[in-house]
C-alpha cells in the first residue's frame, strides 16, 4: 500500500480539490513531472493543461488548469492556479464559444487592435479544456 500524498488544487475564488492522492502529475513549465509521497521539496511554474493524479481509491482524477505555481513538499503538493477546473465542471460550450472568439481574434478579421498574446492564452485554455472533457480513461 503506498503512502499517500496530500494534493490541493487552489484558485484565486476557491479550493478546486482537497484531498490524498497516491502520485500527482503536473505540466511544468519544462515538461510533466509527478510527485510522490517523500519527494524532495520544489517549487516550479505550471502551464496552462491538465492536472492527474491517482486518489487513494486508486481512481484516475483529471483537472483542468490555467498557468500557475506548484510547491512540492514531501507530505504534500500545492497547485496555485488562475483559474481550475475538474474535468467533469468544465462547460464545454463555454469553451468553444471561448476558442471561437480567439480564433476570429487571432484571425486578424475582426479588430485592428488585438492583443495576440492574451487572444493565443484564451485559445490554448479553450482547447485544453476541451480536450480535457472529450478524454476517456
Ligand atoms: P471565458 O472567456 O469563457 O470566461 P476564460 O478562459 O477567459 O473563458 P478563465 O479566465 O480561465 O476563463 O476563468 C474564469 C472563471 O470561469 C474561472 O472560475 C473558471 O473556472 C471558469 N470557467 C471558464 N471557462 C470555463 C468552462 N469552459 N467550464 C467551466 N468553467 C469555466
Amino acid at each position: 500500500m503506498p503512502t499517500n500524498i496530500k494534493v490541493e488544487i487552489v484558485t484565486p475564488e476557491k479550493t478546486v480539490v482537497s484531498e490524498e492522492a497516491q502520485i500527482v502529475m503536473s505540466p511544468g513549465i519544462l515538461g510533466e513531472f509527478g510527485v510522490l509521497c517523500s519527494h524532495t521539496p520544489f517549487l516550479t511554474t505550471l502551464k496552462t493543461g491538465t492536472v492527474r493524479y491517482i486518489d487513494a481509491n486508486g481512481k484516475e482524477r483529471i483537472v483542468f488548469i490555467s498557468s500557475g505555481f506548484a510547491e512540492a513538499l514531501p507530505d504534500r503538493v500545492t497547485i496555485l492556479a488562475e483559474s481550475a477546473e475538474r474535468r467533469r465542471d468544465i462547460d464545454v460550450k463555454r469553451a468553444k464559444a471561448a476558442l471561437e472568439r480567439a480564433e476570429k481574434r487571432l484571425s486578424g478579421k475582426e479588430e485592428s487592435d488585438i492583443d495576440f498574446t492574451r487572444a493565443k492564452a484564451a485559445l490554448d485554455r479553450a482547447l485544453h479544456r476541451i480536450k480535457i472533457a472529450s478524454s476517456v480513461t
